[in-house]
């Protein structure tokens, strides 16, 4: 019998009211998917299908409703931006889900934030090479506990919001992403097989913003738990 050579860590997140948690297998993530954050980035978002790129499983850091967590600036980047997105976390998946069906995928929701080094995105971007480096850096994933669907209902609508030091930098509803999660869900049904333990990061309104180290942010949605970061310098 193989076992293995060594153990790894296996991205978790707690749920809220349960001693379980959610084991994460991947992070997708949806570009773009509101007009006013389409139209700041630089496209028409009138013409443009649902895109989709992913973060790293172990780029998740839990933060807990009462704390403020410590997140590390990155390295090698002069521009770091905070996105606030809500986030559905999948109980399970499927290949080809209709739209009808989708919303059935979804266990839970959190607020998240899709953390991205905005300059080294665009240059990236400019050159035609991959995003990664802009999205897909560790701790790019900080996150809130899982409120199930069952406690919450689906959220459709509802405030969306991120702070800096007190002041409202992105505001917007929810109603206002130009592809539901349901839509999300079925699109990325078509191009990959869902599986209970995706995540699926919604997209971010307008007036995303750079933040320095000692800033404090607090992403909200209405109907779940306040996410407070603040963003602390990389031990080197
Ligand atoms: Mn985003």
């Amino acid at each position: 019998m193989s076992q293995l050579l060594f153990e790894i860590d296996h991205p978790s997140i707690p749920i809220s009211g349960s001693n379980a948690v959610f084991p994460v297998r991947r992070i997708y993530c949806i570009g773009r998917n509101y007009a006013a954050h389409a139209r700041e980035m630089g496209s028409d978002p009138e013409r443009e299908p649902p895109f989709f790129f992913q973060k790293p499983s172990d780029a998740v850091q839990v933060v807990m409703p009462g704390e403020t967590g410590e997140h590390p600036y990155p390295s090698l980047t002069n521009s770091y931006h905070y996105e606030v997105e809500l986030v559905a976390a999948l109980g399970k998946g499927g290949r080809n889900i209709p739209v009808e069906k989708a919303l059935d995928c979804v266990y839970g929701y959190a607020v998240g934030l899709d953390m991205t080094r905005r300059d080294l995105q665009s240059q990236m971007k400019d050159q035609r090479k991959p995003w990664d480096i802009g999205k897909g850096f560790d701790h790019s994933a900080p996150i809130g506990p899982i409120l199930p669907v069952a406690d919450t209902g689906h959220f459709k609508s509802g405030e969306i919001s991120l702070s800096v030091n007190g002041v409202v930098k992105q505001k917007a509803d929810l109603s206002q992403m130009m592809w539901s999660v349901a839509e999300q869900i079925a699109r990325l049904s078509q191009l990959f097989e869902l599986k209970a333990g995706d995540l699926i990061m919604s997209g971010t309104p307008e007036n995303v913003g750079p933040v320095v180290v000692g800033d404090t942010l607090v992403a909200k949605i209405a109907g779940l738990p306040d996410l407070s970061l603040k963003i602390v310098k990389t031990e080197v």
